[in-house]
């Protein structure tokens, strides 16, 4: 695979469903009804209802129509140097239509941007603005306090499984140790905090994960399911989750069978560690969001060979889930 040797490939993407106020599939006199399997962000300008199908981004990603009141969104990050397919957040308020934001552009329905606008600033809200985004030199993990909030969290413990069709390595312990770095008692830079963030390991699957070959997320299936598969070149894994009125539902993951990963410590070579890109994709799981690329904290967007060190969370990482749990 090419962007192996790259050095820096995309962490991950996490696709969240959030739902939104106003729920009402049935008014007669709704706006007209987008129809299709391909329904382009063009066509929802109308602000026409849409309850089934798919919509289709300029980038060819495509997202299963949210149910009402659901929003899905995607956040792709690019390996440096590499293209930004950018942000994607989709939200389907029912009545008013469906919302788009691509990288903090809003398109769509004009009534579903102004109502998922403010809802939007309402539960993900940017805590801390990394300082350092101007510049090149990276700074302490342990001096950096920056996290974000993607809008949901868990009300329960995750309960996941997993699905081992394809995997490169021997996945399950090393992914869930990455979901561990975050739950219960957690350390880092010499501070502690304990969490309510918390997994719960059902066993293995044959369920299919939910995240697509192109980075988006099927339908909800209530079962939470980590798994591999192919993925878009420079894309190690993908995090999709849904959620309601900012509780989290459910999360899948898809784990690239396009790279050479590792589990050890001792990592050599154009290899990824798993375990770290799995404390990054759980931090997403969990409810956080991207920081600056320089940031130094495992929620930073892209991760180079052999990054062992992503294991262990940096100040701003125990800072955001010490927020949220
Ligand atoms: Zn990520």
């Amino acid at each position: 695979m090419s962007s192996v040797t790259a050095g820096a490939v995309v962490l991950g993407i996490v696709v969240t469903a959030v739902v939104v106020t106003s729920i009402d599939e049935g008014r007669a006199d709704a706006a007209p009804t987008c129809r299709g399997d391909r329904i382009t962000v063009a066509e929802l300008t109308s602000g026409c209802a849409v309850a089934t199908g798919t919509v289709v981004l300029p980038d060819g990603r495509r997202f299963g129509v949210p149910r009402a009141g659901t929003t899905v969104s995607a956040l792709p990050v690019g390996a440096a140097g590499a293209g930004d397919p950018g942000d994607v957040s989709i939200t389907n308020t029912g009545r008013a239509g469906i919302a788009v934001v691509v990288d903090h552009v809003w398109s769509g329905s004009p009534a579903a941007v102004r109502q998922e606008r403010a809802a939007v600033r309402a539960r993900s809200a940017v805590v801390a603005r990394a300082a350092t985004a101007t510049t090149t030199q990276p700074v302490s993990s342990c001096s950096n306090k920056t996290f974000t909030k993607l809008g949901f969290r868990w009300a329960a413990p995750v309960s996941w499984s997993y699905n081992a069709t394809g995997q490169k390595v021997s996945g399950a312990s090393t992914i869930r140790s990455g979901a561990d770095a975050w739950t219960g008692a957690v350390s880092a830079c010499g501070k502690k905090a304990t969490t309510t963030a918390a997994e719960r390991f059902v066993g293995t699957t044959t369920q299919a994960t939910g995240v697509t070959a192109a980075g988006g997320c099927g339908a909800s299936t209530g079962t939470s399911v980590v798994g591999w598969g192919s993925l878009r070149s420079g894309t190690l894994a993908v995090t999709c989750v849904w959620s309601r009125s900012g509780t989290a539902i459910e999360v899948d993951q898809r784990y690239s069978t396009a790279v050479t990963w590792s589990t050890s410590t001792a990592c050599s070579g154009a290899r990824f560690d798993l375990r770290g890109v799995a404390t990054h994709e759980w931090g997403h799981a969990f409810g956080l969001g991207h920081t600056a690329q320089n940031s130094g904290l495992v929620m930073k967007p892209a991760s180079t060979t052999c990054e062992v060190g992503q294991r262990t969370l940096g100040l701003g990482d125990l800072m955001g889930i010490d927020a949220l749990y």
